[in-house]
C-alpha cells in the first residue's frame, strides 16, 4: 500500500526525521483552523496518491489563515492525474535555500535494497537519471547489516552532499531506515529534503510504501487504509482471497497461483480472435477450494461490471475435482438469482471424471463444461465477446 504524504510523515515523526508541524484536513475550515495554530506562513499541499502535485497546482503557500482559506478551497475538490482530493496537509512553510534527493528501496532485479541520493532533488528523480546520471548515487544495502552511520556517512559523501551537512544527512538516512525496517516498507523517500537558510535540513514531502504481507505483524497500519468499502479488491481482502483487478472482460477464478497466471495468457491469447477481449482478474482460490471459498471467489468476479463472462479453471489435486464441481454447484445456489453471466468450467486432474459428471448432470443453464483449457479460453473468450457487443 501506497501512504498518503501525511501518514508519511506521521511515520517520520515516530522515528525522529525533522519534519515541518503540520495537519492533515478534511475540509476548509479544518485547514483554516490549523494555519490558524501556525500562526505562520503555511504549504497547503493535496493529499494524492500521485506524484508531480506542485507542477499540478495542487501545492501552494499560504502567508495567513485567510489565504489559507481561499487556497484550500481551490485544491480541496482538484483533479491531480485523475484523482480527486479529498484531504490536505497544512504545514508551516518552511524557507528553502537548496532541494536535495533521498530514497531507499527494495531492489527486487538485485535480491538487496538500494540507496539513492542527489543534491539535485526537488524535480523528478526520473529526470535526473537520465539527463544527469553521475548526480544520483546509487549505493547498494544490504538487508542484514542496514544503514549504520558508517554506511550512511558512505551514502552522503557519494552524493557529493557539502561536508558541513554530510553528518546532520547521514543521520536523516540512518532514521530512514529505520522506517524502512520497523514499518516494513519497500520504499521510503524524501524529495526534496531541503536546506533551509540557517542551516537545518528538513523532509518536506514523504513517500512510503508499506508491504502489506506484513500487516499481521503491523496493527497500527490498518488504519492509514482509506480505500472505500464498494471497492473490489477492497472487498476480496477482507473475504481473504487472493484478488488482483485487471482491466478485462473474462473473470477468472482458478486454483494455485501458476494455474491462474497460465490462464490469463491463455485468454489473453483466445481473445484476440474476438476483438481484444482480455482477463479481469488474478483470483487464485487455492488448493482447498472449499464451496465457501468458491462462492465468495464467483461473488467477487460476477460482481464486477466489467466481467461478460467467467473461467473456473480448476485442476484437482488434494481436493478432488468431484468435490470442486459440488462447490462450483453449491456457489451458484448460494448467489441465486444473482447469477446472470456466463460461466466456463474446465475441471481436470485427480476424479476429473466424476467432477465433470456432477457438472454435466445439474445441467445448470449458466454453467459450459469445457474439456481443454485452451478449448475453455477460446470459449469464454466468445462468449464475452457476444455479451460485449450485445
Ligand atoms: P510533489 O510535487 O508532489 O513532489 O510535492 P512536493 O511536496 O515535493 O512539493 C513540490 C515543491 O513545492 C517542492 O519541491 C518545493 O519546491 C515546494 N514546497 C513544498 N513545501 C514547501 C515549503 O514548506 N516551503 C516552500 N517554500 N516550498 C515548498
Ligand atoms: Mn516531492
Amino acid at each position: 500500500m501506497d501512504l498518503y504524504e501525511y501518514q508519511a510523515k506521521e511515520l517520520f515523526g515516530k522515528h525522529g526525521l525533522p519534519i515541518t508541524a503540520g495537519d492533515v484536513a478534511l475540509d476548509v475550515d479544518a485547514a483554516v483552523a490549523i494555519a490558524t495554530s501556525i500562526n505562520g506562513p503555511v504549504v497547503i499541499k493535496a493529499q494524492v496518491k500521485v506524484g508531480g502535485r506542485g507542477k499540478a497546482g495542487g501545492v501552494k503557500l499560504a502567508k495567513d489563515p485567510a489565504e489559507t482559506r481561499e487556497i484550500a478551497g481551490a485544491i480541496l475538490g482538484m483533479d491531480i492525474k485523475g484523482h480527486t482530493v479529498h484531504k490536505v496537509l497544512v504545514a508551516h512553510a518552511a524557507d528553502i535555500a537548496e532541494e536535495y534527493y533521498v530514497s531507499f528501496l527494495l531492489d527486487r532485479s538485485n535480491r538487496s535494497f538500494l540507496a539513492m541520493a542527489s543534491v539535485e532533488g526537488g524535480v523528478e528523480i526520473e529526470e535526473v537519471a537520465v539527463n544527469n546520471p553521475d548526480a544520483l548515487a546509487k549505493i547498494r544495502v544490504d538487508a542484514l547489516e542496514g544503514v549504520t552511520p558508517a554506511k550512511a556517512r558512505e551514502i552522503a559523501a557519494a552524493a557529493k552532499f557539502d561536508e558541513a551537512i554530510q553528518g546532520q544527512v547521514a543521520d536523516i538516512l540512518v532514521k530512514m531506515w529505520e522506517v524502512m525496517v520497523a514499518e516494513d516498507a519497500t520504499l521510503v523517500e524524501v524529495n526534496p529534503l531541503v536546506l533551509t537558510p540557517t542551516g537545518e535540513v528538513l523532509a518536506l514531502d514523504g513517500k512510503v510504501t508499506i508491504d502489506d504481507n506484513a500487516g499481521y505483524r503491523q496493527p497500527d497500519h490498518a488504519g492509514f487504509d482509506d480505500s472505500d468499502a464498494d471497492n473490489i479488491e477492497t472487498r476480496a481482502r477482507a473475504m481473504d482471497l487472493n484478488y488482483v483487478k485487471l482491466q478485462g472482460d473474462v473473470g477468472i477464478i482458478g486454483n494455485g497461483a501458476g494455474l491462474v497466471m497460465s490462464t490469463l495468457d491463455v485468454v489473453a491469447y483466445a481473445g484476440e480472435e474476438f476483438g481484444g477481449i482480455k482477463p479481469a482478474n488474478f483470483l487464485d482460490i487455492g488448493g482447498g477450494a472449499s464451496a465457501e471459498v468458491m462462492a465468495n471467489g464467483l461473488d467477487i468476479v460476477l460482481n464486477d461490471p466489467e466481467v461478460q463472462a467467467v473461467f473456473v479453471n480448476i485442476f484437482g489435486g488434494i481436493t478432488a475435482c468431484d468435490a470442486v464441481a459440488n462447490g462450483i454447484l453449491q456457489a451458484v445456489d448460494q448467489l441465486g438469482d444473482s447469477v446472470t453471466k456466463p460461466i466456463v468450467a474446465r475441471i481436470d486432474g485427480n476424479n476429473a471424471v466424476e467432477g465433470r459428471a456432477i457438472l454435466n448432470k445439474a445441467n445448470h443453464k449458466f454453467i459450459e463444461l469445457v474439456d481443454t483449457m485452451d478449448a475453455a479460453a477460446r470459449r469464454v473468450a466468445e462468449l464475452a465477446a457476444a455479451r460485449k457487443g450485445a
